[in-house]
């Protein structure tokens, strides 16, 4: 047996090693993503693992298919990129990592909480502009004593909602499939919105949901609101959050998915910032935190990335099936 890995980045490299050395099985690296130019670097091997954030054609299937390999991709999220139709018509099955730690996403949505309502924007800008003194002034507030609004509680909201309660707040959720066996206090969104002083969002960017959080939805919460959005950027209308933020009504904001990141991220590599006035503004505002789409990078997430991935993969080639395929 002997498997190719795609578009290898250099934190999946030692993962991908150990779990070729721990299984005996021959595992090639390849740092290139894979394409209809590169796939022949394929032949002779019995599978392929590969990052999903690239393109993949029906072209590029059609001449997979001629090794006959079966396709791994990771990480999760929508699987637009991926001609399926391609894929089968060329007799290539699919399979991804619909999760590989929630953890850690929640974990850092609870970090950019903790960030935001101990103000340390505020505190970190005037030890930066040597002002011991005026760094002193920022009072904050225990996570215990607030009220945390989780909406959406699939698998990330569930891990969230469990650390929040570690620290003692009253944790609220919102979802139109409310979790079955669990004892979380399950409210209406309006209700969820009034009464929260904390609202972390862990729901998926389908079309319905995007700007859920909406100028509307900002008035009906709570003066000195904090909002943290790890999921997908398209749940918050920005323009409505920056006027909320420059208000005052929205006391903070941890923005890890931004609106507009999917436009301009393969862009990215080329041009290294965003060309976003919005972004440009928060990036400038003490009370918000920013990050690139990192809430699930951590050693643990891109270990399950590499594993589940392959795992899938074995399945296919072992058994016949795949824990993961995809279908359609
Ligand atoms: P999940 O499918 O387990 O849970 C999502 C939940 O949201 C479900 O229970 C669903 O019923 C609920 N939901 C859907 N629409 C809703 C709405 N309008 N209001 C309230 N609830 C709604 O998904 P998950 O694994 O928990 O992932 C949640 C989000 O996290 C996804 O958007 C995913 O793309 C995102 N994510 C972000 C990162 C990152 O690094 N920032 C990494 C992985 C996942």
């Amino acid at each position: 047996m002997k498997i190719v890995s795609f578009g290898t980045r250099p934190d999946e490299a030692p993962y991908l090693t150990e779990w070729s050395e721990r299984t005996g099985i021959e595992l090639k690296q390849i740092t290139a993503t894979l394409n209809e130019d590169n796939v022949d670097q394929a032949a002779g091997y019995d599978g392929i693992t590969c990052m999903q954030t690239v393109p993949y054609s029906a072209a590029l299937f059609q001449k997979n298919g001629r090794f006959r390999h079966q396709v791994s991709v990771h990480p999760q999220c929508c699987l637009d990129n991926i001609d399926m139709a391609g894929a089968k018509a060329a007799g290539v099955r699919i399979s991804n990592v619909p999760a590989y730690s929630p953890e850690a996403i929640a974990e850092f949505a609870v970090t950019m909480t903790m960030h935001l309502i101990r103000n340390m924007g505020q505190v970190e800008q005037h030890l930066r502009e040597n002002d011991y003194n005026g760094a002193m002034h920022y009072i904050g507030r225990n996570v215990g004593d607030c009220t945390v609004g989780v909406i959406g509680t699939g698998r990330i909201g569930r891990a969230a909602i469990q650390i929040f309660e570690g620290f003692g707040a009253k944790v609220l959720g919102y979802d139109p499939y409310p979790a079955k066996n669990t004892d979380i206090d399950y409210v209406d969104l309006d209700t969820l919105l009034r009464e929260s002083d904390i609202i972390d969002l862990h729901v998926p960017g389908l079309p319905s949901n995007t700007h859920m959080i909406d100028a509307a939805a900002f008035d009906k919460m709570k003066d000195r609101v904090i909002i943290v959005n790890t999921a997908r950027g398209n749940l918050i209308d920005t323009q409505a959050l920056l006027d909320n933020l420059r208000s005052g009504k929205v006391a903070g904001a941890g923005i890890d998915t931004f609106e507009y990141e999917e436009q301009d991220l393969l862009n990215l590599e080329q041009h290294g910032s965003f060309n976003d006035p919005v972004w440009d503004e928060m990036m400038q505002m003490p009370n918000v935190v920013l990050s690139p789409h990192i809430a699930y990078y951590t050693e643990t997430a891109v270990r399950n990335m590499v594993e589940f991935s392959l795992a899938n993969l074995m399945g296919f080639l072992e058994k016949g099936a795949a824990e993961n395929e995809v279908t359609k």
